[in-house]
């Protein structure tokens, strides 16, 4: 959300259901302390130095973004009142060297998200055709629902190259409503070669990198981006480090800068389930692990697609924890000279 928005005056009406909504909450429970802290703003200067192609983080919530559809928790609640929200985690890409745009991931809240990207990069008249290309992760919602939005309902774009695994294509060629876009050539559906760099348009380097994650319909990449100044590595929804020695270490090769699944914090978000049942990295785990590159590369590790019963989103005083510790909590709206 743009700061000139965030100032924008709540209406009459809005302010009313806040007042009522407030006076109803504190006549529950009261929630613990953190909940109304605000969530992790962005910097007003892209992240380590300026570039011609700048990395924009559109979103840093899990999935189903905060507030959460069916949680009535103070995660959520207090989100409500006050009216603010985080997309799922997402990317933008702007090459200001050739006017494009990249979109990393088609959430459900892609509106929002590329009029975000719009704004950050001082692009309009883009009409039917918002960005230039899309990638996306994986088949699950808050990764890939937001490609319907390209459809004849909605944009009706013509031809947008959809870069995705081979499987993931599949996926959308031999299934309703996503085999539509492909036929009427809303979406280009290219599929990249598994471990090989590719270039959505020439300057601007990709790396996919399969990981383990729950692949009912598709498989899951990370992507690691190569502009002309940095690498970045992308990778919101990964099984746990422990089932899968190595791949941390792989992931981060080369990286300057890393944008790291940090979905849950240390397991309290989920206290009936035993720790290694937990199907994420934890964050605390990954803090351990990856403790020598925060202390001699502080800021570079990057936490999003934090499920909205992180404490880490909501607690300002346990993020100043983290980043003395060397590690932040990726900010909507915060860019990265790539
Ligand atoms: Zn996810
Ligand atoms: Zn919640
Ligand atoms: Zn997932």
């Amino acid at each position: 959300m743009s700061d000139a928005r965030r100032k924008r005056a709540p209406s009459a009406v809005v302010a009313a259901v806040a007042l009522a909504a407030s006076v109803l909450f504190a006549a529950c429970a009261s929630p613990p302390a953190r909940a109304l802290g605000a969530f992790p703003r962005p910097a007003a200067e892209p992240l380590f130095g300026a570039s011609e192609v700048e990395v924009v983080v559109l979103g840093i919530a899990q999935d189903g973004g905060v507030p959460h559809f069916g949680c009535e928790q103070w995660c959520c609640e207090g989100a409500r009142i006050d009216g603010r929200a985080l997309h799922p985690a997402a990317l933008g890409v702007v090459d200001r060297r050739v006017g494009k745009l990249l979109l990393v991931e088609a959430t459900p809240a892609i509106e929002a998200q590329v009029d975000l990207l719009h704004e950050r990069a001082g692009v309009e008249g883009r009409g039917r055709q918002p960005v230039d290309a899309v990638l996306t992760t994986h088949a699950h919602l808050g990764h890939y629902l937001g490609l319907a939005w390209f459809g004849r309902e909605v944009a009706g774009s013509k031809e947008v190259p959809l870069h995705c695994s081979p499987r993931f294509g599949e996926f959308l060629r031999g299934n309703a409503p996503w085999k539509q876009l492909v036929a009427l050539r809303q979406l280009d559906v290219r599929p990249f070669v598994i471990g090989e760099a590719f270039s959505p348009w020439p300057g601007l380097l990709v790396t996919p990198i399969a990981v383990p994650h729950r692949d009912e319909f598709s498989d899951t990449m990370a992507f690691v981006l190569q502009g002309p100044s940095r690498k970045l590595l992308f990778v919101p929804d990964v099984d746990a480090w422990e089932k899968a020695p190595g791949l941390l270490e792989r992931l981060l090769d080369g990286v300057d800068v890393a944008y790291v699944d940090g979905t849950f914090y240390d397991g309290r978000e989920l206290p009936d389930r035993p720790l290694a049942e937990i199907p994420h990295p934890l964050m605390t785990r990954t803090m351990d692990r990856l403790a020598d590159v925060a202390t001699a590369r502080p800021g570079t590790i990057r936490f999003v697609h934090l499920n909205h019963t992180n404490p880490a989103l909501h607690d300002a005083a346990l993020r100043r924890q983290i980043e003395a510790r060397g590690f932040a909590i990726a900010a909507q709206g915060e860019r990265v000279g790539l």
